[in-house]
């Protein structure tokens, strides 16, 4: 099994055996797991059925884990390009169309060139083509105003829109623990 956090990952749990985060998944290769088993800082909720070796130990690789301390999360994200494609759930704020991230842009609704700052006020999400179209204009100029008026998301709000977009592996233990908006018949 491979994923892109390496081998048996393990899904990170928050003391409140929620996700620390759901996009991306909150998942640790099984080597930093293993240290924070030994360090004391995480309990095991699921194994997997692999078993590693040290000269005096065998033990199951962990599939879950719940931190011991709960660490709160704050509730100002960070002001990113992926997170603003998070907020607008991927869709171009013109034309609604839902593209992935590689096709996305940032536009600045007031532009830069007339004053417009680069805060979550006044940027949103676009495709190329809108992008392009809207190029230098106000909204009103070239009648294009985004779909939803753009603000500061909060943390809660980029995880419920996270939860729309699972991640291609899930292991079957963090099921119990991920409520994902689709079906997880897939799997
Ligand atoms: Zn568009």
């Amino acid at each position: 099994m491979t994923t892109a956090q390496g081998t048996f990952p393990a899904l990170v749990l928050n003391a409140d055996y929620r996700p620390l985060s759901y996009f991306p998944l909150s998942l640790w290769s099984w080597q930093d797991s293993i240290k924070a088993v030994f360090l004391q800082r995480v309990n095991v909720v699921d194994e997997y059925d692999q078993v590693v070796h040290s000269p005096s130990y065998e033990f199951r690789l962990p599939s879950v884990i719940s931190l011991k301390d709960y660490v709160k999360t704050g509730n100002r994200p960070a002001f990113t390009r992926f997170n603003v494609f998070l907020r607008d759930s991927f869709s171009c704020q013109y034309c609604s169309g839902i593209y992935r991230t590689e096709d996305l842009t940032f536009d600045h609704v007031i532009p830069r060139s007339r004053g417009g700052r680069t805060t979550w006020e006044n940027v949103v999400t676009a495709c190329a083509p809108c992008n392009l179209r809207k190029g230098n204009s106000l909204p009103k100029e070239v009648k294009m105003h985004p779909l939803r008026r753009p603000d500061q998301p909060s943390k809660f709000l980029l995880q419920e829109n996270g939860r729309a977009f699972p991640p291609n592996y899930l292991h079957e233990s963090w099921r119990d623990f991920l409520y994902w908006d689709s079906e997880l018949d897939s799997l």
